[in-house]
């Protein structure tokens, strides 16, 4: 009985109920222009809770790959800087910016971390999604730190990091479903860990 009858756009104007962006985190990976290369939705969803954006805030999107994670924080009030080496993964990351309205708010850096950072402004959280490594760590300025890791490799560079600075490490296993032969099944997602700081 007291449901709204309708939703809002971004720009202001009324949607049917329903429809429009949702506020919050974890939109669907489909809305994203990608190449397979994204944070899946529940572990984005996770990401963007521990980077914590505020209003006003700037992020470095290291590793954007498709800027989702830039995306998602710009939506959530912030400001975002995705730095990315490869030029496809950029044209991808510019059709995103584009498609949810955040020219001005969110700008693509090109290149390669962290020799790409030298000159960027200072950013109030940092997510390492791509070229984690302890060069790349012993070079970020203070900030709240999010990164995630699917190989042994990196895992292990975020345990030795955890021990050494704190934060929290967190294993995110998910399965979904998805089709097996005519019927369903549960399809693991490739683990991810997670080390944030604070
Ligand atoms: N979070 C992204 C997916 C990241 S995939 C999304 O949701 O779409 C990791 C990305 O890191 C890849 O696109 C890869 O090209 C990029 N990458 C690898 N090494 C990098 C480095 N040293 N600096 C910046 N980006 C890097």
């Amino acid at each position: 009985p007291c449901r709204s009858p309708v939703a809002v756009a971004l720009d202001g104007s009324a949607l049917p109920a329903g429809t429009g962006l949702p506020h919050g985190f974890g939109l669907p990976d489909e809305v994203f222009a990608h190449d397979g290369q994204i944070t899946r939705r529940a572990i984005r969803a996770m990401t963007l809770a521990a980077l914590s954006p505020r209003a006003g805030e700037t992020l470095w999107d290291i590793g954007g790959g498709s800027g989702s994670v830039g995306v998602e924080w710009c939506l959530n009030g912030g400001r975002a800087l995705s730095i990315e080496p490869r030029p496809d993964r950029l044209a991808n990351i510019a059709t995103n910016i584009e498609a949810f309205g955040l020219t001005g708010r969110m700008r693509l850096v090109p290149g390669t971390a962290p020799e790409a950072l030298a000159d960027l402004p200072l950013p109030d959280a940092i997510f390492v999604g791509g070229g984690a490594d302890a060069a790349l760590f012993d070079a970020l300025p203070p900030a709240r730190i999010v990164a995630n890791a699917v190989t042994l490799e990196t895992e292990t560079l975020l345990a030795q990091l955890h021990a050494a600075r704190g934060g929290n490490l967190t294993r995110i296993s998910l399965q979904e479903t998805a089709p097996l032969g005519r019927m369903r099944g549960w399809t693991p997602l490739r683990t991810v860990t997670q080390w944030s700081l604070p």
